[in-house]
């Protein structure tokens, strides 16, 4: 007998969840542009319903379209299910949803992406939840942070905007000896360049607006569940593993084991709030995963060169790319991501903010933009725009100074990404 082989990474993106149509035998995926699905008889209705059958009744819930998304995304990450949503910042409501209640808290990393500070500080106070800010270089601090009402560690594998990444071993030791679900953001990594679950994520969450699609066409947002967590050992997530009075009384863990969380997140999660991804969005981030391991190939490569470039540059004060061997996190890269460092880093102009400023007026190739993981180059200057709700501790905190810009490298020639940074940092320094 022959042991069945596991596909490789760049089989799985083109090839994951895609079966031919059953209906017309179509090889690529077809875009079910469909809110809801004939039931064959009222057996088959309630069956679905009872969550006895799996099938599609109705789009904010599932979408073959979608479905397929899911199913890829999983077994790039290597987890048991997904859930798409609408955005990044919806699959991060989505992923806290299953775990929370009124009075509950998070302990999240500082570095992350200004949005989700924001979404972090103060948007979710509305729904009871709080979050407690720490340095995640110190597990240490992690674990004293943890409380009572403590229902989850998130952190972002490499961290918008600085060229930081998590150890996420460390942190994953420390929440498996306080018995907490670790969430990691993967966005800016993507499954081709970290796997965070192999290093004992819980939950992975993305932003598909970004490198999975690849081309800035979409906003769409996925969580992915590792199927690992014990949901009832701790008595801590009534929501997954106690009769559920949204759903009849299900008690997820008892009924569905390590698909509890995915299943509850769409009877439940899309069901009610609705965060639901559509299936042109879908169709544009499938046709982006085809590629993605050649794009991150080529971002990388680029991000290097060009960071080796800046560093070099008398113009420049710093660059902080994981990458160089001047980044304190360089040995962090081959044990989380060993395929690269990723292609977003910020450099600290000795020009200031005026110079940063000057900068991004005059680059031409580059474009002015809050996104992130693009084809094409991409800039930003945080403090005047994506960060600028945030106080100046917190500034700091996320690597986004006043004289500091964040890259996104695209997959252009790299010699004119070079030129086109060369001739505006001459503007910016005049
Ligand atoms: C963009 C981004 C988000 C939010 O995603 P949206 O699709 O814009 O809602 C979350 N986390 C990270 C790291 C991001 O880059």
């Amino acid at each position: 007998m022959t042991e069945a082989r596991q596909p490789g990474f760049d089989t799985l993106q083109v090839h994951a969840g895609a079966n031919p149509d059953p209906a017309t035998g179509a090889r690529q995926i077809p875009i079910y542009q469909t809110t809801a699905y004939v039931f064959r008889d009222a057996d088959h209705a309630a069956a679905l319903f009872n969550l006895q059958e799996v099938g599609y009744i109705y789009s904010r819930l599932t979408n073959p379209t979608i479905s397929a998304l899911a199913e890829r995304v999983a077994a790039l990450e290597g987890g048991v299910g997904a859930i798409c949503c609408s955005s990044g910042h919806a699959a991060q409501i989505m992923a806290l949803f299953p775990l929370m209640e009124p009075g509950r808290n998070i302990i999240a990393s500082t570095r992350l992406y200004g949005g989700t500070i924001q979404q972090f500080t103060n948007t979710i106070r509305k729904f009871g939840w709080s979050t407690k800010f720490v340095d995640f270089d110190d597990p240490a601090a992690i674990e004293a942070a943890v409380d009572d009402d403590t229902r989850a560690i998130f952190c972002e594998s490499i961290a918008n905007p600085g060229g930081y990444i998590t150890d996420l071993d460390a942190v994953a030791a420390v929440a498996k000896k306080v018995g907490l679900p670790l969430i990691v953001d993967n966005t800016s990594a993507s499954p081709y360049l970290c796997n965070p679950i192999k290093h004992g994520a819980t939950l992975v969450v993305h932003s598909a607006t970004k490198y999975l699609t690849g081309n800035g066409t979409v906003t769409g947002g996925i969580v992915v569940d590792a199927g690992t967590f014990d949901w009832s050992a701790s008595g801590k997530f009534p929501s997954l593993a106690a009769p559920e009075p949204a759903y009849h009384g299900l008690n997820f863990h008892q009924a569905l084991g390590g698909m509890a969380f995915t299943f509850h997140s769409i009877a439940i999660g899309l069901r009610d709030l609705g965060m639901t991804m559509n299936p042109q969005g879908a169709h544009y981030t499938l046709m982006g995963i085809e590629t993605l391991s050649l794009r991150m190939q080529k971002h990388v490569e680029n991000a290097m060169a060009v960071a080796k470039w800046l560093e070099a540059d008398p113009r420049v004060d710093y660059v902080t790319y994981a990458g160089l061997d001047s980044s304190p996190y360089h040995d962090r890269v081959a044990r989380i991501c060993p395929r690269g460092a990723g292609a977003l880093f910020t450099v600290a102009l000795k020009s200031g903010y005026d110079g940063c400023v000057k900068l991004v007026n005059n680059l031409k190739l580059f474009s002015h933009v809050a996104n992130l993981g693009d084809a094409r180059s991409l800039i930003i200057h945080p403090a005047s725009t994506t960060h600028r709700q945030l106080p100046p501790e917190k500034l700091a905190a996320a690597g986004a100074a006043p004289n500091v810009v964040r890259l996104s490298i695209g997959i252009e020639d790299v010699a004119d990404i070079i030129a086109d940074l060369d001739q505006a940092l001459a503007a910016a320094s005049a």
